[in-house]
């Protein structure tokens, strides 16, 4: 098996994976990445909008950082983690700026306050912040950047399982298949960046890639996980390759057609009800139980789930936001205002995951780091844009703090080199590896990919069945 030595191994090359590994290396450590998809993957560059919006405090004041952490906690219910808003409101300029230097290509919204406002998405009632992440033109910067400042990367390369000194029980590094090949990464740190659940539901929004493997992987260390539940939904336009989103701020203009009727009508929804739902839904993406937008949904699900979306052009010149929404979806798809648009709801993000410390985003696992989506700030309802943020955010954060943990407990050299075991494996009896050997890896990527993906499917619906709102029912489902 090849073999590898390094200080912290991130997985993941998400905003988080290349984030945490970049500010490894800056701190001065030897780092691995390990990215199932190409670098510069995952949900943040998936393609499947025209870019991300990136929310933060208006400014770097603190009545705006506080109103930031307000903003986020307000739709988030009681299982919001504040600590992790005030990391977030905190460290957002100061990470922005670095993620800039990167090569990140950000747009940040027009001049003055108004225009940031008429970007600003969901759940949220007050002017932030706004900078649009384009994926696109970030990704070859990024890469480079990645790749010149030493980082050793492996893409096509999958993490099946983290190691364990069975001895003292510490943290040894994780397995992966890199096209095929075996790799042992040995090392005292663990990032894990993998991006969140959505692609285990069907259909889904997100990158395939998004299964849930960190969750996984975490909890079989002994790490804690929460709130899975908690995952978004959100209205995205079939296409004949990845579905497109559907821009919220179109609700207002858009009519819901199924085989040429009205689809709120055949779902019994009256006219005033429907016009007031597509009103409020221009406010926010994702399908929420706890507001009168619901209906959109419920009205598509009335009807099977799927049905055609007509958007009419409004009068007068284009909000800029809408108008580069258009564009990409001309030049992506060739749709446009007018046109029947194929809609459905779709999985699209999580906002449960590992859990972290929200200061050094070590899990319970000592050793054990996570960052992004797959540690998110945990919510009912998420603030628009701050998916991105944490996952710019507490990507670095991880970098910086993982690095420091490898420095303060290296390795001892060579070590460890016996008798090393699998945390995750889909035979229990083949979870003893010796001395590293290949031929001990019993089973196969496919294998480890499946066990994952049922982990992750369990971790989902143990999580639906045991939360309970007032000790005695259900508490909210999100899912039809
Ligand atoms: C359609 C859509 C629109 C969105 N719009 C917005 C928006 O406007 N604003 C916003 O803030 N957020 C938005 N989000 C959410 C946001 O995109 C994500 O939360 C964020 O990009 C997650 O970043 P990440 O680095 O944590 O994970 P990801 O970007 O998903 O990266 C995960 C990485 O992990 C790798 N990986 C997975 N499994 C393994 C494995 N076993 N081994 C090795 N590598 C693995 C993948 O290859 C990938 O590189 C949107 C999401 C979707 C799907």
């Amino acid at each position: 098996m090849k073999l590898l030595h390094c200080d912290v191994c991130v997985v993941g090359s998400g905003i988080a994976g290349i984030s945490a590994a970049l500010a490894a290396r800056e701190a001065g450590v030897h780092v691995v990445l390990v990215s199932l998809g190409t670098l510069g993957s995952g949900a943040s560059f998936s393609g499947t909008t025209w870019g991300l919006g990136m929310v933060g405090p208006l400014s770097d004041s603190t009545e705006d950082k506080e109103a930031f952490v307000q903003g986020i906690l307000a739709p988030a219910g009681d299982v919001a983690t504040s600590e992790m808003a005030e990391v977030l409101a905190n460290r957002f300029y100061e990470s922005l700026a670095i993620f800039e230097c990167w090569g990140a290509v950000l747009e940040p919204a027009e001049k003055g306050q108004e225009t940031h406002r008429s970007y600003v998405p969901c759940f949220d009632t007050e002017t932030r912040g706004w900078f649009g992440f384009h994926a696109g033109p970030s990704r070859d910067p990024l890469v480079r950047k990645l790749l010149d400042s030493g980082v050793e990367c492996f893409s096509a390369a999958q993490a099946l399982s983290l190691l364990k000194d069975p001895g003292s029980r510490a943290l040894s590094g994780l397995v992966a298949s890199c096209e095929g090949e075996p790799v042992a990464v040995v090392c005292p740190c663990v990032v894990l960046a993998t991006g969140g659940m959505a692609a285990l539901r069907k259909p889904t929004l997100s990158s395939g890639q998004c299964r849930g493997v960190g969750a996984s992987m975490a909890a079989d260390a002994g790490a804690q996980v929460a709130n899975l539940e908690f995952e978004q939904l959100m209205v995205g336009i079939k296409t004949s390759g990845a579905p497109a989103v559907f821009n919220e701020k179109l609700w207002r203009y858009t009519r819901l057609e199924k085989d040429g009727q009205d689809v709120f009508q055949l779902a019994g929804i009256g006219a005033r009800e429907a016009k007031a739902a597509l009103e409020a839904h221009s406010w926010h993406g994702p399908y929420t139980s706890q507001r009168p937008s619901r209906k959109v949904e419920e009205a598509i699900w009335a009807v099977g789930g799927s049905c055609d979306a007509i958007i009419e052009r409004p009068e007068g010149e284009l909000p800029h936001f809408i108008a580069t929404y258009m564009d990409w979806l001309q030049e992506a798809h060739g749709l446009g205002f007018g046109d029947k648009l194929p809609i459905a709801v779709y999985h699209q993000a999580s906002n449960g995951g590992i859990v972290i410390d929200p200061k050094t985003c070590q899990t319970q696992v000592e050793g054990l780091f996570a960052a992004g989506e797959c540690a998110p700030l945990f919510a009912i309802d998420r603030l628009g844009g701050i998916a991105s943020s944490q996952a710019m955010v507490f990507g670095q954060l991880a970098g910086i703090e993982g690095a420091a943990y490898a420095k303060r407990r290296p390795l001892a050299p060579g070590a460890p080199t016996g008798q090393l075991q699998l945390v995750s494996c889909p035979d229990e009896q083949a979870s003893t590896l010796k001395n590293l050997d290949a031929s001990e890896l019993k089973c196969k990527p496919e294998q480890w990919r499946a066990y994952h993906q049922a982990h992750g499917e369990a971790l989902l619906e143990a999580c639906i069945q045991r939360r309970v709102a007032s000790g005695k029912e259900p508490g909210p489902i999100l899912c039809p």
